[in-house]
């Protein structure tokens, strides 16, 4: 018989977790998955590398404060994000706010929080420094910079070549000359490329140049670098044939970057990585049950009660170019074998495919559906009105 305890989060049975949670669909984190990546991220890189998390890759109050207690900083990209990150009671200094098209409503509630704001364009700079004028205050900033090379074999891109992130890394030195005058502390600089890449040497490369670049836009701060944020872009395998990342090797080329090239020449600066899905994405599941069983034309569908409206990614509509399915096993405890099949969701679209093609062991109507690596980029990632059913909920266990 198929072990229906095999799947259980935070220690729990997921079909025990479902009468705790007590209706399907819904979200699950695990805290000892989270903290067990905190610490392989804290002994694979440099000691003195500060650790900040991506609040959009799970905004989760929980899971925010969970973190914020493990890590050095929280790094927002709204406003709403900023409350959360700062109701865990993390110091506002150790917030920052990136993101292109802050309102001035925003940048206001940064400065006044005392936020390290990220800026990313000039225009954006102005409105900074009128904000923080009218306030009385002398805000703390970095420039985020759109650096002048691409990472390769990301699943994201996010630096290099025309982007809406960042100001372009030839006309930094402009825009800190502007800023010079004006009553701004400007720390340092974020760098971010690119996201999910789950080749070391290439994100040990990019770290490499991002290093070479910040060191030339260095000579044209006012003052001592305090800040350097190298970004982050740390992958998780989500298909079967993605190798995991190799952190030590990260770790490592890093290190030597750090003792080599940055801690000599920029001795006051702290060093910030920031991660998102690489801290939560593999924590998570997401929960659904078996609602329809049927065959059409010799095909046997599974028809969920969840799908693309709370886990968008899953289904490949996320931005993939080619659909490839998530893990995803069934709680089932059923004597059958195994047997091919779509798991679908309940939305009236084809594109509502949480599983093309798997092999599972046989379920029945009312049997679990558990798709995997849901911890990142899953409810506030999907379009949750579409068809007007219920949000499910999430819960930290
Ligand atoms: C989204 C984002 C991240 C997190 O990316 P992950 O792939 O989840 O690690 C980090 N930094 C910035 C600036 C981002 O916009």
């Amino acid at each position: 018989m198929p072990n229906v305890e095999g799947i259980a989060v935070g220690g729990m049975a997921v079909g025990l977790l479902a009468e705790r949670v007590g209706s399907t669909p819904f979200f699950a984190y695990d805290r000892a998955a989270i903290d067990a990546r905190v610490v392989s991220l804290r002994s694979a890189l440099p000691g003195d590398v500060h650790l900040s998390y991506a609040v959009k890759a799970n905004p989760m109050p929980a899971v925010v404060q969970h973190l914020a207690r493990r890590l050095d900083a929280l790094d927002v990209a709204s406003g709403a994000e900023m409350r959360v990150a700062l109701d865990t009671g993390i110091a506002p200094g150790s917030v920052s706010f990136a993101g292109p098209g802050k309102s001035v409503a925003e940048l206001t509630q940064a400065v006044a929080a005392g936020v390290l704001v990220e800026i990313e364009s000039p225009l954006e700079a102005d409105r900074l420094v009128e904000a923080a004028d009218r306030l009385g205050i002398r805000p703390r900033v970095a420039v985020r910079v759109n650096p002048d090379f691409e990472v390769k074999g990301s699943g994201m891109r996010m630096g290099g070549g025309a982007q809406q992130f960042g100001v372009d890394a030839e006309t930094v030195p402009l825009l800190l000359k502007t800023l010079h005058d004006r009553d701004v502390e400007v720390a340092g600089f974020h760098v971010f490329s690119g996201s999910q890449n789950l080749h070391a040497s290439i994100l040990a490369e990019a770290q490499e140049r991002t290093v070479d670049l910040v060191l030339r836009l260095s000579d044209d701060l006012p003052s001592a670098m305090t800040y350097l944020n190298i970004g982050g872009g740390f992958g998780i395998p989500y298909y079967t044939q993605d190798r995991p990342l190799d952190l030590d090797l990260v770790g490592s080329r890093l290190e030597e970057l750090l003792a080599t090239r940055v801690r000599p020449a920029l001795p006051s600066a702290q060093v910030v990585i920031e991660l998102g899905r690489y801290l939560v994405g593999e924590a998570g599941v997401y929960v659904t049950r078996v609602v329809d069983r049927k065959i059409s034309r010799g095909t046997t569908f599974l028809v969920v009660d969840g799908g693309m409206h709370h886990q968008l990614a899953a289904s490949g509509n996320f931005g993939q170019v080619i659909r490839r399915n998530y893990p995803i096993s069934v709680v089932a405890a059923h004597e059958g074998g195994e047997e091919v099949v779509q798991v679908v969701g309940c939305l009236c679209t084809p594109l509502d495919l949480l599983g093309d093609k798997v092999s599972l062991p046989r379920a029945e109507v009312g049997d679990l559906v558990v798709v995997h690596q849901a911890g990142a980029y899953g409810l506030t990632a999907s379009p949750t009105a579409f068809l007007s059913h219920p949000a499910p909920l999430e819960v930290l266990v």
